[in-house]
């Protein structure tokens, strides 16, 4: 990891920007609540490969005319940000499993909207390697929140495996399924 300060308020405003085309037609609005000045320390690629996996999802999995929220907080030992959606939610029995790798939720439906199952799976792989916590809370036909936790100020060089990655974040080497 190469660790810097980051305008986390940009990192979402870029990737709003990468993801609008879809934002605009679900007729979706981007509430970005993130503080002006708010910084967080973090590997800035890294951290916008994690922000645009939890938006995409947010878009991906939302319904119609709905909304995609992000905050931001903090307290002595870590910044906060949580990405909000009112979308189909997720159900308690698979909370548990959404960050393993080809994991998704109705396999049937998720399918035909494409994707492979890896983007929380590279999220949370990416956020551990920041010594950081993710944490979801959702409730079915109701929406979803995200919460990332990053350590404030120095942590670990631990590296993580450098794969290219567009929008997930996945290995390039073809679009394997389950
Ligand atoms: P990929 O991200 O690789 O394109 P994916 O979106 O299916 O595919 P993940 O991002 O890992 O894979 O998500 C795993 C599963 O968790 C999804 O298939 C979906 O069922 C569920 N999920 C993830 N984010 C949300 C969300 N914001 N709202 C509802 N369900 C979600
Ligand atoms: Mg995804």
């Amino acid at each position: 990891l190469s660790l810097a300060r980051v305008r986390l308020v940009e990192v979402f405003h870029d990737a709003y920007v990468q993801l609008e085309s879809r934002f605009v037609q679900k007729g979706l609005r981007f509430e970005n609540r993130i503080p002006e000045g708010f910084v967080v320390e973090a590997d800035p690629d890294r951290l916008r490969q994690i922000v645009l996996n939890l938006m995409a999802n947010a878009v991906q999995y939302n319904r119609e005319r709905g909304y995609v929220a992000a905050e931001a907080w903090e307290d002595d030992r870590f910044s906060y940000f949580a990405v909000e959606d009112s979308g189909i939610g997720i159900p308690a029995r698979d909370l548990g499993r959404i960050f393993e790798r080809f994991y998704r939720v109705d396999k049937a439906r998720s399918r035909e909207s494409g994707g492979t199952g890896l983007g929380l799976a590279i999220v949370k792989h990416l956020v551990e390697a920041h010594r950081g916590v993710i944490s979801v809370v959702s409730e079915e036909g109701q929406g979803t929140v995200f919460t990332v936790a990053l350590p404030r100020g120095g942590i670990s060089d631990e590296e993580v495996p450098s794969g290219e990655a567009r929008e997930h974040g996945a290995p390039s080497s073809g679009d394997s399924r389950p």
